[in-house]
């Protein structure tokens, strides 16, 4: 083996792409990219040599062909999510049902009707692929999709009140996270917001007297991520509702996650559904598809038919409208909820969160022995553990769950090492994800799905 000690024996990059030996990644890559990754290499290695190491020429090599593949490598991954958060929104929220996954496959392969009606042979409209579906999910009289329940709602406020004034109680001002924060969203809609009663607690009344000739609407919002306890009132949809249509304004809900069944069917804590809104009086509801729906990302304007049809025409609409992509996957989400017997077993997400906490356990307990032969130096031992939700989606409720709990075996390592573990999962070819408290590293078992894929993963596991 060729050892190179010394700068004036290190070979030049032309010698090194001259050599053959990266001809099949100049073939793959091309010359660019490997030009670049060997330049970059030698001069790490100059470097090295600089500090009297020495390098093999293989060795080089080695370290040549990786740097291309991470360049090429694209930093947005599949990733394995331990986290015990379900509908994690770093993690890119639901996963979606083989049904879903295919449909986006053959809409991004081939041309599509996306705005072609079949059977007239001209032009159609891409909003009227989910109209029905929804409506007869949600018992709306109409409805739209747009890219996210962000735009869902920016783009309601700014065709139904512009200019105008909306009434939203002190309790619900909420930040959601990244910047959507309804005070912002209303001033960037062109609405004047006002803010009724008090953080915790708004009355009728406060509504009642709020009310002005500018007022174009009642707002609700859906506390996604928090719960007020203790000395509280709010003013139910129903109540909100009545005051609206007696001043002859109108109601909207954002109700953010949104739900088209019952999860109490599923063993799940109740969470309005869209219906239960749209029952009580709401005019126009608006929700995400990508959370506890379980779909693509997008955001869904559900309501009255004179309202849906103002919001359509607003020119706003079009920077907001959502992909073929999507609309594909929504279409065979939506056609999933039509069999809400099979729910629990086709659709992912309803499917993560319902998951049997034996079952859980079950695969926790098997892939023990695995970690401890990988991980020496950790205790590993199957802990109870609470998984959530995730996406605002019932911020406060917990479910039952197991995780294999990692922690330092006494004194041995340095307080840094837990970190260091977890980075080791996480540069793993299929990162994994878990989370540090209380001293240990958390893997939850409710969201592992493919037990044997985990296990051939865990092969290139480097603990240093
Ligand atoms: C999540 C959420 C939003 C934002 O929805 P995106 O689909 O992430 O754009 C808005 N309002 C509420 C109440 C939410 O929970």
């Amino acid at each position: 083996m060729k050892i190179i000690d010394k700068l004036r024996n290190l070979p030049s990059t032309h010698q090194i792409l001259s050599d053959g030996n990266l001809s099949l990644l100049i073939r793959e890559y091309g010359i660019l990219i490997v030009t670049q990754s060997v330049k970059t290499v030698l001069s790490e290695t100059r470097d090295k040599i600089k500090h009297n190491n020495t390098v093999t020429y293989d060795n080089l090599l080695k370290s040549i062909k990786n740097k291309i593949l991470n360049t090429m490598q694209s930093s947005l991954r599949p990733v394995i999510n331990l986290t015990g958060t379900v509908l994690h929104t770093n993690l890119g929220r639901a996963q979606l049902p083989k049904t879903a996954i295919q449909a986006m496959v053959d809409v991004a392969r081939d041309p599509s009707s996306l705005e072609y009606d079949l059977d007239k042979g001209k032009r159609g409209d891409r909003h009227k692929h989910t109209e029905a579906l929804i409506c007869r999910l949600t018992g709306a009289q109409a409805a739209v999709v747009v890219n996210n329940n962000a735009a869902a709602v920016l783009l309601t406020l700014n065709s139904l009140a512009k200019r105008k004034e909306v009434l939203v109680s002190r309790g619900e001002l909420i930040e959601i996270g990244g910047a959507f924060r309804m005070p912002d969203i209303m001033s960037q809609a062109g609405c004047k917001l006002v803010e009724v009663g008090t953080t915790n607690r708004t009355h009728s009344r406060d509504f009642d007297t709020a009310i002005s000739s500018k007022t174009a609407l009642l707002m609700k919002v859906h506390t996604s991520n928090f719960e007020i306890k203790g000395f509280t009132k709010n003013v139910s949809e129903l109540k909100l509702s009545s005051i609206a249509h007696n001043h002859n304004l109108s109601l909207v809900t954002d109700l953010g996650s949104g739900t088209l069944v019952d999860l109490e069917t599923y063993g799940l804590p109740h969470e309005t559904t869209v219906n239960e809104a749209l029952i009580a009086g709401s005019d126009i509801v608006t929700f995400s598809t990508d959370k506890l729906l379980g779909g693509p990302q997008a955001g869904i304007i559900a309501g009255r038919t004179d309202l849906v049809e103002k919001i359509k025409k607003n020119p706003m609409m079009r920077a907001v409208r959502p992909d073929k992509m999507s609309l594909a996957a929504l279409d065979a989400v939506l056609k999933l909820y039509l069999n809400p017997d099979r729910l629990a077993e086709e659709l992912p997400t309803i499917r993560l969160l319902s998951r049997d906490l034996l079952e859980i356990k079950d695969l926790a307990q098997s892939l023990i022995s695995d970690l401890e032969g990988y991980c020496t130096g950790f205790k590993v031992v199957v802990a109870p553990t609470h998984s959530q939700v995730g996406s605002g989606a019932l911020p406060t409720d917990r479910l039952k769950s197991y995780a294999i709990k990692l922690t330092k075996e006494k004194h041995k390592q340095s307080s840094k090492s837990l970190d260091k573990l977890a980075k080791a999962f996480r540069v793993l070819p299929i990162p994994v994800i878990g989370r540090i408290s209380e001293d240990a590293l958390w893997f939850d078992m409710r969201c592992l799905d493919d037990r044997e894929h985990f296990k051939e993963n865990l092969k290139g596991l480097v603990i240093s």
